[in-house]
């Protein structure tokens, strides 16, 4: 497959870190390069959220300088160029940068910065998404979480499209998270949330109810006709990232994820990696994992690529650019 338009909407600037690049930082320090690697990636069999979430350890620990910020991102949008895509949204929460003493301002300016430069020499064209964190209780990121808000409404001009909200969800209810929403929506930002990955639909009702345009993963929308239908109704895609949820044991294996029901009720799939390097994938091999173990043909994979495109949030000329020069 390549003719097609490639492009991610759901891209984790930490679990997507090109992992060679990542070596040149750490390997005068001594560190031992197999275990590097064990440290950054789950073994292609993993069915747990636990060996999941320690895969971020690494890269955290390395993304808390403006030299490394910089770096990674450059690197990893010249991985996507490289690996032709047209388009992506790479998605990162500035508060998980600050442990070394910098800014969430700081994190956001050199990111653009990086954007910028490494897109003067490619093809693809990136946006970011900022996330915003569920870390426990709602209060403990709230000021937090407000700066994000503010440096996606102040970066608006600079390649940030939108916002989202990550991080542990079932942690805190999501409505204890809507003043947060209506202040973004006040701003005029736009966002896709994190729902019904690790908890149950009711939360993504509630991301819908928010005003959220995407749903990321969206994989326990099966178990609620009515979130199905308003789905399908509001016309609200479902950032689909099937590795990582058989990684994570959002479902049990490949065969028993929904996509396949959520194509035949008409709702809207994007295909997305997530973190490709945590889970050592691209958007290729998850094309490759729908077809072979989700039934999923080459040609709703053409339609999902385009649907990537037309549910961006790119701007109206450039989606139009995209699709046209396909
Ligand atoms: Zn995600």
């Amino acid at each position: 497959m390549n003719h097609q338009i490639k492009a991610d909407l759901h891209l984790h600037f930490d679990g997507s870190l090109p992992m060679e690049e990542a070596w040149k930082l750490v390997e005068k320090t001594g560190c031992n390069h197999e275990n590097f690697i064990k440290s950054m990636q789950v073994d292609q069999n993993c069915h747990s959220l636990y060996d999941y979430l320690a895969r971020f350890d690494t890269p955290l620990k390395l993304l808390q300088t403006e030299e490394n910020l910089y770096k990674m991102a450059y690197a990893l949008i010249k991985e996507l160029d490289s690996q032709k895509l047209a388009y992506a949204e790479i998605r990162f929460a500035p508060m998980q940068h600050i442990k070394s003493g910098l800014s969430q301002r700081q994190v956001v300016k050199i990111m653009c910065q990086a954007r910028k430069d490494a897109m003067l020499t490619s093809k693809i064209h990136v946006n970011y998404i900022l996330c915003m964190m569920v870390l426990g209780e709602e209060k403990l990121t709230h000021d937090l979480n407000v700066e994000t808000i503010q440096l996606a409404h102040e970066f608006s001009d600079q390649g940030i499209v939108a916002i989202d909200l990550a991080g542990a969800e079932g942690m805190a209810p999501m409505q204890d998270f809507q003043g947060l929403f209506q202040m973004a929506k006040e701003l005029g930002l736009r966002y896709t949330i994190h729902a019904g990955e690790s908890y149950g639909p009711e939360n993504i009702a509630k991301a819908i109810e928010f005003g959220a345009e995407r749903i990321g993963h969206g994989t326990s929308a099966i178990k609620d006709p009515h979130v199905m239908k308003l789905l399908k109704e509001k016309k609200i895609p479902l950032e689909i990232c099937v590795t990582s949820n058989v990684n994570c044991e959002v479902v049990d294996q490949y065969e028993s994820h929904p996509i396949r029901q959520y194509i035949d009720a008409g709702i809207i799939v994007l295909i997305c990696t997530d973190n490709m390097t945590i889970s050592n994938t691209n958007l290729e091999c998850e094309y490759e994992k729908l077809m072979r173990y989700c039934s999923i043909t080459a040609k709703e994979i053409e339609e999902c690529q385009l649907n990537a495109i037309r549910y961006s949030f790119a701007e109206p000329l450039l989606k139009e650019q995209l699709i046209n020069h396909k």
